[in-house]
C-alpha cells in the first residue's frame, strides 16, 4: 500500500532545518504487516532527540530512512500471530518497549525497562 511518511534522504545538512529542510513528506510503499506486526493508522507522531541525532549525523543510519518512532494511532490490520490486539484498538508506539513487570516499569518509568533494552 502507499503511505505518506517523513523521509530523511540525506544526513548532516546544516541547520536551521526550517531552511535546509532535511525531511520531505513523500509517498512510499508499505508492505502488509508480517508475523508479530500490526498496521496502525497514525493519528499523531512526535519528533524526538533520537530522530534529530539521525538528521544531524550523530547517529548515522542508512538513507533514505523514514523517521518518527513515537506515535499514537488505531490498529487497522493484524499480522500473523498477533493475538493481544484487535482492529480498532487505540495504541501508542515507543522506542523502548515496556515489559510491565521489571522495577522501572513497576515505578511507572517504562522508558527505562530493563529487558526492553
Ligand atoms: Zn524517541
Ligand atoms: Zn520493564
Amino acid at each position: 500500500m502507499k503511505i505518506k511518511a517523513a523521509v530523511l534522504n540525506r544526513m548532516g545538512v546544516k541547520p536551521p532545518y526550517a531552511q535546509s529542510k532535511p525531511l520531505a513528506i513523500e509517498e512510499v510503499d508499505l508492505d502488509p504487516p508480517g508475523p508479530g506486526e500490526v498496521l496502525i493508522k497514525i493519528a499523531a507522531a512526535g519528533l524526538c532527540h533520537s530522530d534529530l541525532s539521525v538528521i544531524n549525523g550523530d547517529r548515522p543510519r542508512p538513507t533514505p530512512m523514514v523517521l518518527g518512532h513515537e506515535a499514537a494511532g488505531v490498529v487497522e490490520q493484524l499480522g500473523p500471530g498477533v493475538d493481544d490486539l484487535e482492529k480498532g484498538d487505540h495504541v501508542i508506539m515507543v522506542f523502548v518497549p515496556g515489559c510491565g513487570h521489571c522495577a522501572p516499569c513497576a515505578e511507572g518509568r517504562p522508558a527505562l525497562c530493563e529487558p526492553g533494552r
